[in-house]
């Protein structure tokens, strides 16, 4: 599959849409990111909703700088990002999903990601056009929304985003998944505004109703 540039992105202008985000949606980002830091001889402990911040030198009792932790996820997104895990059900609902619905995968990550990124979606599955983004994704999201008149959903793990999603796209529906059953604890939500889920099982039939497709 081939990464897209938003202004290049085909978009059916009366289907619905849905923009999807890759990690702790579609992939399991932390523990993939946690085997690929094992083998560079550092240890995860999952106690807050960070990154850098969980992970540690083993032995140690403080958690890494920003400046080694950044280091390790430039790494991990040159070398590792290969080797991660699809959740559960995500890719086959895509599939149900995508037949009626336009899907577009909208992801943050280095620009050095993009081989890695655009392989692995294809490998499990997600053979979906994606665009490599930096930043708050309210406005991208409002961008591609505005091209149809379908009814469009939103999906990402982190807050910050959805939050974004709501301020400049509030007519597009928002929801939120973290794939980490140990870092679901820690994560920031507010499901009241972003109906928040644990598993695709039960995402998929909500998308599928936010999207106008009706009931299974
Ligand atoms: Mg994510």
């Amino acid at each position: 599959m081939q990464p897209t540039a938003l202004e290049d992105l085909a978009i059916r202008p009366s289907a619905p849409l849905l923009i999807v985000d890759v990690d702790e949606v579609l992939a399991h980002f932390m523990a993939g990111f946690e085997r690929f830091i094992g083998r560079q001889g550092f240890e995860m402990r999952i106690d807050r909703f960070a990154l850098f911040q969980n992970i540690y030198r083993p032995g140690e009792g403080e958690h890494l700088d920003f400046e080694t932790g950044k280091v390790l996820f430039d790494a991990f997104f040159r070398d590792g990002a290969d080797d991660l895990d699809p959740v559960e059900g995500a890719a086959d609902a895509l599939a149900s999903l995508s037949q009626r619905a336009g899907v577009v995968i909208l992801t943050n990550a280095p620009a050095h990601a993009l081989e890695s990124r655009t392989g692995w979606l294809g490998k499990h599955g997600f053979d979906y056009p994606m665009i490599l983004h930096s930043g708050l994704k309210g406005p991208a999201i409002a961008a591609m929304a505005a091209r149809t008149t379908g009814k469009a959903a939103f999906i990402d793990d982190l807050l910050h985003n959805l939050d974004s999603a709501a301020a400049d796209a509030p007519a597009v529906a928002r929801f939120q998944i973290i794939a980490d059953q140990r870092l679901r604890p820690f994560a920031p939500t507010v499901p009241d505004k972003h109906p928040l889920h644990e598993e695709w099982a039960t995402l998929g039939p909500a998308l599928r109703n936010a999207i106008g497709l009706g009931n299974v």
